[in-house]
């Protein structure tokens, strides 16, 4: 049965970060839907013009078309054994879709990591993050930076700073997150999912505390 882990948590507490390093070390693929949707504007296609007022924003983008550009994206072959979702569901309409897209693709929704910090740090590490324009790799100005400052240490593309990372439209996804994702805390923990993972300390130990979630 394919693995999906379910990275919950507000915009900024590190859930990108994290869904890096947990792929790495268990293979599974990173599905992230905000580096979905970045792809597809920058790429100008028919998703990316429909998306791109609501990313500007800093709303969610309408459930029919996240859902389905989900569905597109699980049905690869790098997530055959599963994979890490980052950003995705955002909604009990994208959850309930979710389980059925699992049920059809013979997997399920092992563990939901819930991720949390104060509104202060998330507003701090978002508008300080630089993002990497070739495959969205994650730094900070301050917490993580490249070894060359504006080059992604991995491919060598540019950083840039995410126009939703102003603090304004920060405060405008944490706003939307409390009112329409918050519902997902609950809605995994009665069916037994959910562990709450301390965000607010360094990357390091998030990452072990997220390795023994996944081990329960
Ligand atoms: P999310 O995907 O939840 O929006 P990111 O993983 O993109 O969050 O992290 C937001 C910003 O905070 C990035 O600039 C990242 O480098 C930084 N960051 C992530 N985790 C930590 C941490 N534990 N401590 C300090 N900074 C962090
Ligand atoms: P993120 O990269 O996760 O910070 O997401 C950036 C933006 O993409 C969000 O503010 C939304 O506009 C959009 N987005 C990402 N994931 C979803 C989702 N699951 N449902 C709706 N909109 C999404």
């Amino acid at each position: 049965m394919a693995t999906f882990i379910v990275l919950l948590g507000p915009p900024g507490v590190g859930k990108g970060t994290q869904a890096e390093i947990l792929a790495d070390t268990t293979k599974l693929a990173h599905v992230s839907s905000g580096d979905l949707f970045r792809e597809n504007i920058k790429n100008q296609t028919e998703l990316g013009k429909l998306a791109k007022s609501y990313l500007d924003k800093g709303d969610l983008v309408p459930d029919d078309l996240t859902i389905s550009m989900i569905r597109d994206r699980l049905n690869r072959p790098d997530c055959e054994a599963g994979a890490i979702l980052d950003g995705f569901p955002r909604t009990p309409a994208q959850a309930d879709a979710l389980e059925m897209m699992l049920a059809e693709f013979k997997g399920q929704v092992d563990v939901v990591p819930y991720i949390t910090a104060a509104e202060s740090i998330l507003v701090v590490r978002a508008s300080g993050r630089w993002t990497c324009r070739a495959q969205g790799h994650i730094y900070h100005q301050k917490f993580n930076q490249p070894k060359q400052a504006g080059i992604c240490d991995i491919d060598g593309s540019e950083l840039y700073q995410r126009e939703d990372d102003k603090v304004e439209t920060v405060t405008k996804r944490i706003r939307v997150y409390l009112e329409q994702t918050m519902p997902l805390v609950e809605y995994y923990r009665q069916r037994d999912k959910l562990v709450e993972v301390n965000g607010a300390q360094a990357v390091e130990q998030v990452t072990k505390d997220l390795l023994s979630a996944l081990k329960k």
